[in-house]
């Protein structure tokens, strides 16, 4: 038997830096860039506002890169504040370590499992598929997967019936697949 489970973004994770304003450290995407043109030179900014204060705070999307080395649609999506835009940016290895941000991703996902199981009998093959780069600890997204308590998806990964080709102890943000044995 075979499953597909997909992890789902539900809206956008939070942004964690330290605010100058008041100290706290979570911002949330305002959903609005700003673009400076220099001569031939933009500059392009995703902004995001303190959770606490309201601060903006600026994540840089472009450094002073020539406007004809630019794809026109992504100079009308920065000007449009396209919301699928941030969400894109946000996932981006590269934009999260220009700006040395990392991300808060909990409640701001959620697991499609296509229905409830018959857990009964024969062995289980679960493909899992990130929808967005979202890191969510193996155990805790099996333990939902199957209602499961996570000490029990611990013992069955120590027992060897919950088995994968990546390591099941840590967190992940990529396609894997693990079999449960009976
Ligand atoms: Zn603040």
């Amino acid at each position: 038997m075979s499953k597909n489970w997909v992890v789902v973004p539900t809206c956008l994770p939070i942004v964690l830096r330290r605010c100058h304003a008041c100290a706290s450290e979570r911002f949330r995407a305002s959903g609005k860039f700003r673009v400076n043109a220099n001569h031939k030179l933009i500059d392009a900014w995703l902004l995001a506002l303190c959770t606490v204060c309201g601060e903006t705070t600026k994540l840089t999307v472009l450094e002073r890169m020539n406007v004809r080395s630019i794809r026109p649609e992504l100079l009308d999506l920065l000007h449009d504040n396209d919301p699928g835009l941030t969400a894109e940016l946000l996932q981006d290895p590269v934009v999260l370590r220009r700006n040395r941000i990392a991300l808060d991703w909990d409640n701001a996902w959620r697991l499609d499992t296509g229905g409830s199981d018959h857990l009964e009998g024969e062995a289980i093959e679960v493909s899992v598929r990130f929808a967005a780069r979202i890191p969510v600890r193996a155990v805790r997204l099996i333990a939902e997967g199957f209602g499961f308590s996570r000490a029990e998806v611990e013992r069955l990964i120590i027992e060897g019936n919950l088995v994968s080709t990546v390591r099941l102890s840590g967190k992940l943000s990529g396609d894997f697949t693990f079999t449960l044995k009976r």
